[in-house]
């Protein structure tokens, strides 16, 4: 099947809205393992609609054309269809009595604007929205079924799952389930990890096919299955987890976080955060997860001087000979952090992300993490480049693996101990 997408609107022209739904869509389409083989973008321009509705309906057997649905005048999807279609425009009974409803759910008038969206194609027929006012609907255009779904993301989604999967499914009987199965890894760049794992699996059974997407700060691997072979594919995953093992931080839908709270929760055990440069971002990351307060005891930002000192009971002495970014700093900073929260391990973050504020002894980029408990703690220096929110997320996730890597027991040593560490 030869499915193209339309996506429309003057603000993905000019970049003022990321193109989301687009993503959103092929992630929905290839769950049924459906591709996406066209993708084309124009702004609010009735012709440039016209034209590309009548081009890519002579191509495609489906095309799915996003946004322009709204009630204001530079919504023109029903319009350009109609066009196109050489169809006339006409109120929509059906079309009508959903935005009827929408409103008394909402206890407003129905205006004008809005009734603007009840006029469609006289031969559209509706695609539900089963929250919000923009009505979605398909026609046949040449040979091609068009189905046209509103910009609003949280609409879309609701449509794509309650009535065009259902309908492509019920059209298209002969596609197939697809699953995914997915790894996030940290400390290993994706020609890396593609290596390791061509070496180990040269060949990938009918219907199993490898994937990555470089993410930061981890590195998704993924196996998209065709469901009649999830069996072998799942021996197929198992062989992966053993080939990536100390670099597998979360499987599936978990984020690295999340899966060192369940690691953590299934021991007992609770972890507390000292930050500096990171401003809390590690105790965030921690606290988006739902659950997170069984592990998670406490995060202390510790901006200034002071406040390491008055917070986490960093010595002054230390902080005037070594300074805040420091071996000594961080562990002193690790080691408040657990006799002040009690909690079985603490971590600590201390460094100069920039742009200003680095020196020739301690660049932008330098970084001091410290992680333990109170039997051992361990610190170590990074040089991490790149922009401040860069350096922050991979100083975040570094200290989280390290608290992992510790949890389970890992022996290795992670890769980015040699890029990144800086010789102090
Ligand atoms: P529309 O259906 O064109 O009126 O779009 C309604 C709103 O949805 C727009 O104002 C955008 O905020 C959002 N939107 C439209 N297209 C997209 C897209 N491709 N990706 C993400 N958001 C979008
Ligand atoms: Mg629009």
């Amino acid at each position: 099947m030869h499915i193209q997408l339309l996506m429309t609107g003057s603000e993905l022209m000019r970049g003022t809205t990321v193109d989301t739904n687009a993503v959103r869509i092929a992630d929905t389409l290839a769950s049924i393992g459906l591709a996406i083989q066209r993708k084309v973008t124009v702004g609010d321009d009735l012709d440039l609609l016209v034209r590309e509705l009548l081009a890519q309906s002579s191509e495609a057997d489906v095309l799915i054309v996003n946004g322009g649905l709204g009630p204001t005048s530079d919504d023109l999807t029903a319009q350009a269809v109609a066009y196109a279609a050489e169809d006339t425009l006409l109120e929509n009974a059906a079309a009508l009595a959903h935005l009827e409803q929408w409103c008394r759910k909402l206890h407003i008038p129905l205006n004008a604007a809005n009734r603007k969206q009840t006029v469609l194609p006289s031969s559209a027929f509706l695609l539900e929205n089963p929250i919000g006012s923009a009505v979605g609907f398909g026609v046949h255009l040449h040979r091609c079924l068009v189905l046209c779904t509103p910009g609003v993301p949280r609409e879309l989604e609701a449509m794509l799952t309650g009535s065009i999967l259902p309908r492509l499914q019920h059209d298209y009987p002969d596609c197939e389930q697809q699953i995914i199965l997915r790894l996030h890894l940290f400390g290993i760049g994706e020609s890396q990890a593609q290596d390791m794992i061509d070496t180990a699996i040269p060949q990938w059974p009918d219907g199993v096919v490898l994937g990555f997407r470089a993410g930061l700060p981890t590195v998704e691997v993924k196996l998209l299955v065709r469901a009649s072979v999830a069996n072998i594919a799942h021996d197929y995953f198992a062989r992966l987890k053993t080939l990536l093992a100390d670099y597998i931080v979360a499987e599936g839908e978990q984020n690295m976080a999340a899966a060192l709270l369940d690691t953590l929760a299934a021991d007992g055990k609770t972890l507390a955060c000292a930050e500096s440069c990171t401003g809390g971002l590690v105790s965030a990351m921690l606290t988006e997860i739902p659950g997170s307060s069984r592990v998670f005891t406490a995060g202390f930002i510790t901006y200034s001087n002071a406040m390491k000192s008055a917070m986490l009971g960093v010595s002054e002495q230390t902080l005037e000979k070594y300074g805040a970014v420091s071996e000594h700093t961080v562990r002193e900073m690790v080691d408040g952090a657990l006799k002040h929260s009690g909690a079985d391990y603490a971590l600590a973050v201390s460094g100069i992300a920039g742009p200003d504020g680095g020196s020739t002894d301690k660049p932008v980029g330098t970084v001091w993490i410290g992680w333990g408990n109170t039997q051992h703690i361990t610190t170590r220096c990074f040089l991490i480049s790149g922009p401040r929110k860069r350096f922050q997320q991979l100083a975040a996730a570094i200290a989280l693996d390290q608290i992992r890597r510790m949890a389970t027991g890992c022996s290795g040593i992670p890769p980015y101990f040699e890029r990144w560490q800086k010789k102090t």
